[in-house]
């Protein structure tokens, strides 16, 4: 490695392997913190300070940091969503801002049909009931479920990983497939019958509805009491995507007043979901601490794309995934500086 190469500073957040740090420290000075708080917030400030590239998971950013960090070149999220980080400052310094889409999609996917299926057959209920001792006698249909197969799937925001749920949806339980998307998707229509809706009407129509859109301006409150008053009273939501596409009290109401039947839920508008929400406590919910891509196998390979994303940028063969890769061609190739 030449000393030009070895000049790069990078900062490192949360979640990387040994090796994935080692594999950086090779070509950088690295500046790994396990979490920021209060504690450290400083140091992680003189880190960023003088950075070419950040990378981690949960990465706090935003336009006041990105004023105090004048060298910064590349950032390399852990995660396929970046609603968290400000792309607009981004765009605006050319800043290469790169994600992990694709590896993710199977196993947030399988994220997706463990809540459709715990939701559907009361999965976390009935359990506790024989965790608690309450199992005395025959199961009656006060404790019934409700069938998977064969039910209407609406599958709200059909990209990578909306896909990959219809798929499970259509070629493992016979489900219809209605979706919503910004475009249409032959293949989904060809492969699985899939078919498009507008979203008012797919909400009508589907006995399960799946968010699986980005969250961003558009989707805000996609979900809100006027949806939620569209959907079958047994119908289910499940919510994959950001806690803020839900209008969440919203939610809750309808959860309570028999509206829609349950939601089976893995974000929410505040994480960690305070221990006195509403929806920790309902029979007819089901929540996930936002556990959509967290597998041994899955975390490994978004933390290596990460990697391989900043480091490609930085060295010069180029980014795997990103997601302003257009803005950041437009300026001159990265210098260091
Ligand atoms: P993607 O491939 O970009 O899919 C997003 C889909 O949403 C696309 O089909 C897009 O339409 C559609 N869409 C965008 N805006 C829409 C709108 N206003 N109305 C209806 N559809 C809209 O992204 P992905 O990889 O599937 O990931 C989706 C999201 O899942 C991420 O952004 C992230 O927030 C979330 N996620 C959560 C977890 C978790 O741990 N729970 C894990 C991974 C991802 P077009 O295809 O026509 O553009």
């Amino acid at each position: 490695m030449d000393e030009q190469t070895k000049s790069w500073r990078i900062v490192a957040v949360r979640r990387l392997s040994e090796a994935q740090l080692e594999a950086l420290s090779e070509v950088a000075e690295v500046d790994y913190f396990e979490d920021v708080d209060e504690s450290n917030r400083a140091d992680f400030m003189a880190a960023l300070s003088r950075a070419h590239g950040l990378i981690g998971g949960k990465l706090e950013l935003n336009e006041a940091m990105l004023a105090e960090a004048p060298a910064l070149q590349v950032v390399s999220t852990i995660s396929v969503g970046y609603d968290h980080l400000p792309l607009k400052a981004l765009n605006q310094r050319r800043i290469l801002l790169c994600n992990t889409p694709d590896v993710l999609t199977e196993t947030t996917a399988d994220t997706a049909f463990m809540l459709i299926m715990a939701t559907q057959r009361r999965l976390v209920e009935l359990s506790n009931l024989v965790r608690d001792g309450g199992w005395r006698t025959h199961i009656g249909p006060e404790y019934f479920g409700i069938d998977v197969h064969g039910k209407t799937l609406g599958i709200v925001g059909a990209g990578r990983i909306g896909a990959a749920i219809a798929r499970r949806g259509a070629l493992g339980f016979g489900m219809p497939i209605l979706y919503t998307a910004a475009s249409s998707k032959p293949a989904l229509e060809q492969q699985l019958g899939a078919k498009r809706r507008e979203l008012n009407d797919l909400l009508a129509e589907a006995d399960i509805v799946c968010l699986s859109v980005p969250y961003n301006s558009d989707t805000h409150h996609l979900i809100d009491a006027d949806a939620l008053a569209r959907m079958k009273t047994t119908a289910a939501l499940i919510n994959i995507a950001r806690g803020k596409v839900v209008d969440e009290p919203a939610l809750i109401e309808a959860l309570h007043s028999g509206g829609i039947r349950a939601a089976g839920l893995d974000v929410f508008v505040e994480e960690p979901l305070p221990p006195d929400s509403p929806l920790a406590a309902m029979d007819n919910v089901v929540t996930t601490p936002h556990i959509g891509s967290a597998t041994h196998e899955t975390r490994e390979a978004m933390a290596q794309l990460a990697v391989d994303n900043l480091l490609g940028t930085l060295i010069g063969s180029g980014p795997l995934t990103a997601v302003n890769e257009h803005v950041w061609r437009r300026a001159d190739a990265i210098e260091e500086t």
